[in-house]
């Protein structure tokens, strides 16, 4: 049959056409009022899609930039941080501090799990500047707790960072009211655009604390963007197609919400949670399990190939038959997993279908143990269920 190629990676993820529109159309100077009309109003559509107040900053990166200025703005060489990983990002929380010189406390779990807060608790110090963490490990398909760590520094002054580059658009998050002071996202992943840029949110607290760093910093200061965003413009040459693309994307998500932006981050929130359940429960009824069963993400489900066969050949029968593009275990879990992503621009035809082609790959490379229909049912189970249960919050 003919391959349509998708993208059900963790990032870069399938692109919005209305974005894509944008973006060939962006033929615009940054230092005019068109783009700084532009400017102005995306940044104000960020807040609402990331929910907060905060001021939002963009900058032309991918996520990794906006991680790596949250060390560099925040700390100063020496301070005492505090890293929560369970996979290769949280690694990269650690790296990133090693780099700036920090002290560093480290709260882990294994890969898969996440960790326990009497495990957070025990590890802060009075001395604790800053906590980094994910709000979901695109490596293992596993959600971290944010609102629980949030808690736990309630009336301190540690700062709390949460890497939600694959949280935002798919999880949950109060950050204003939970208090966390910098959170960051990236243009790959559920804003449905190309990678290039990478946006955080940063609290009042965290602006104090820039201040006081004395961390070497030069293109991600971001004190310096702030300025320059009060004016509609960033400080260096901005992304211009890409941020023409996001304001597009942003319009998408507002009118799936019906005109309302934080309504349609909703709806994409909900949107990720159903697909990733229908995913799980179609892997499980094909006897596949889930690497990351007990605080399983919205943003990726990572499923264990059976039996201690090499995923790279899931990975490779996916594209090879059906031009689906999923994602092999990384670092040491590569050859161990495959990884299916639901953010952004991913629908309940998307779902069905790979659920369906997971279905048909099993069915060839274990047909004694796959009984065709019995994935696909269960993931139809899944959808009717949340549809009966809507309607009767509807009646209700
Ligand atoms: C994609 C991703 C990143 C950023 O990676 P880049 O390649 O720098 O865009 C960081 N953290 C998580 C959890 C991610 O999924």
């Amino acid at each position: 049959m003919l391959r349509k190629n998708r993208l059900y990676t963790p990032g870069p993820t399938q692109l919005l056409p209305a974005a894509q529109f944008a973006m060939a159309a962006a033929n615009v100077h940054h230092r005019t009022a068109d783009f700084r009309a532009l400017y102005q109003r995306v940044l104000a559509d960020l807040k609402v899609f990331v929910g907060t107040q905060n001021d939002v900053i963009l900058m032309a990166a991918s996520g990794t930039g906006a991680m790596e200025a949250s060390v560099a703005n925040l700390t100063s060489p020496g301070d005492r941080v505090l890293v929560l990983t369970a996979g290769k990002f949280g690694e990269r929380w650690t790296a990133l501090a090693k780099a700036y010189g920090c002290t560093i406390d480290e709260v882990s779990a294994p890969y898969g799990e996440t960790f326990s807060l009497e495990a957070v608790r025990s590890a802060l110090k009075p001395d604790t500047r800053v906590v980094f963490m994910q709000g979901t490990e695109t490596s293992t398909g596993a959600r971290h707790d944010v609102k629980g760590v949030a808690q736990l520094l309630k009336g301190t002054d540690t700062l709390l960072v949460v890497d939600a580059i694959t949280g935002l658009g798919t999880t949950h998050f109060d950050v204003d009211a939970w208090g966390v002071d910098i959170i960051i996202g990236g243009s790959q992943k559920a804003v449905m655009i190309p990678p290039g840029l990478a946006f955080c949110a940063v609290s009042e607290r965290a602006w104090k604390r820039m201040e006081t760093s004395k961390q070497p910093k030069y293109y991600f200061d971001l004190r310096k963007e702030r300025k320059s965003a009060a004016k509609g413009e960033s400080a260096y040459t901005p992304a211009t197609a890409l941020i023409a693309a996001l304001g597009a994307a942003l319009d998408y998500i507002r009118e799936s919400g019906k005109g309302d932006l934080a309504k349609g981050r909703e709806v994409l929130v909900n949107n990720a949670e159903l697909a990733a359940e229908m995913t799980r429960a179609g892997a499980e009824a094909l006897g596949l399990k889930l690497f990351a069963p007990h605080a399983p993400a919205a943003a990726v489900s990572a499923i264990l190939s059976p039996g201690g066969m090499d995923s790279s050949e899931l990975v490779k029968r996916f594209r090879d038959e059906f031009g689906a593009v999923v994602a092999n275990g990384q670092g040491e879990m590569k050859g161990k997993m495959i990884r299916i992503a639901h953010l952004g621009y991913y629908d309940y035809l998307d779902t069905i279908a790979i659920v369906a082609a997971l279905e048909q790959i099993m069915a060839e490379l274990q047909p004694e143990k796959v009984k065709f229909g019995n994935a696909v049912r269960a993931a139809q189970q899944v959808y009717a269920a949340s549809r009966a249960e809507k309607r009767a919050l509807v009646t209700a």
